[in-house]
């Protein structure tokens, strides 16, 4: 493993996306009041985060900002973590996907998949790398590989890519086996939290020296309350392990922020899972999603609020 990084390793941006158009047919009013590059006051209230972007940020400035520094990293060795959180509808899969097959609308996902293999192509070629990606979720604390028949005790399917091409088309392939699982998509995807994962290991062919590094990409449950009338059965086991795993999502990483001896990584699988990439000498960037509008602002503001927990 390489030096510690100097700069704090836990990054919280926080990006606000333009009212939809039901929020716009409705009248909602634009309620977040954005000052300088890290401030924003929503109800009167002021949060601050390493980058706060307004609604109109491109997806390659929220690359450059929340991910470009990472990859570098995982190039050198670190491991890495990026999550987007929100409640559903703020644009979680718009950050971390975006349009997988179109330049100026991608995500975070393939402009990471990108930039490692561009950095592949720059490299002389005593250098062999191996780039394996894994794709799953993690739903009532289990685990569904997304890339296999969904089943995963033994650990996901790793494959081994050689292009962004390839990358993309598992991607897809993940995507499309997520839709044939379920009925509707969009209900389950506010349910369950998504993980992409990348592999990189590089090997000096002269120098025999190696270096492996990871990335996580987290794409998270919607982080809305579930009313507590109404939900009962099943929907009301769903809505608390959630609520379940996101909490315990942020004991661990305020209890990194703190600096405390005792990190709880036991109390959910997915912190089990990401324990290698969180914390120590690893990368770790929160994009905090945000609707605009006054409808939501509740939620919103809970969703910011967990965001400075992690500060
Ligand atoms: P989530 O994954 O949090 O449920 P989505 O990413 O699916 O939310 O976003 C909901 C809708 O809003 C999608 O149609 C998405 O394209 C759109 N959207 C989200 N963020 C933005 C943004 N920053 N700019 C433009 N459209 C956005
Ligand atoms: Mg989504």
């Amino acid at each position: 493993m390489a030096d510690v990084p100097a700069e704090c390793t836990i990054k919280v941006m926080c990006r606000f996306r333009p009212l939809n158009s039901s929020e716009v047919t409705r009248g909602d009013k634009y309620i977040p009041k954005f000052q300088g590059e890290d401030h924003v006051v929503v109800g009167s209230k002021p949060f601050q985060f390493d980058r706060v972007f307004q609604p109109n940020t491109t997806q390659e400035q929220v690359y450059n900002a929340c991910a470009q520094k990472i990859v570098k990293d995982v190039l050198e060795g670190y491991n890495g973590t990026i999550f987007a959180y929100g409640q559903t509808s703020s644009g979680k899969t718009h950050t971390m996907e975006g349009n997988l097959h179109d330049t100026d609308g991608m995500g975070i996902i393939p402009r990471i998949v990108q930039d490692i293999f561009n950095y592949i192509y720059s490299m002389d070629e005593n250098l062999e790398f191996h780039i394996k990606v894994s794709y799953y979720e993690i739903y009532l604390d289990k685990i569904r590989d997304l890339l296999d028949s969904f089943l995963c005790p033994q650990g996901c399917t790793e494959r081994f890519v050689c292009s962004p091409e390839e990358v993309m088309d598992t991607i897809d392939e993940g995507k499309s086996n997520r839709h044939v699982a379920v009925t509707n998509m969009n209900e389950h995807s506010s349910r369950s939290h998504s993980i992409f994962q990348i592999n990189v290991k590089q090997e000096n062919t002269a120098t025999e020296q190696k270096l492996s590094g990871k990335l996580y990409l987290v794409d998270l449950a919607g982080s809305e309350k579930v009313s507590k009338t109404g939900a009962e059965g099943a929907v009301l086991d769903e809505a608390k392990n959630i609520n379940k795993s996101l909490s315990s999502l942020g004991n661990v990483i305020s209890a990194l922020a703190e600096g405390s001896g005792y990190i709880p990584y036991r109390d959910s699988k997915m912190t089990r899972i990401l324990q290698d990439s969180l914390g120590g000498n690893c990368r770790t960037t929160i994009v905090i999603c945000a609707s605009p509008s006054a409808y939501n602002e509740s939620e919103t503001k809970s969703t910011l609020m967990f965001g400075q927990r992690a500060k």
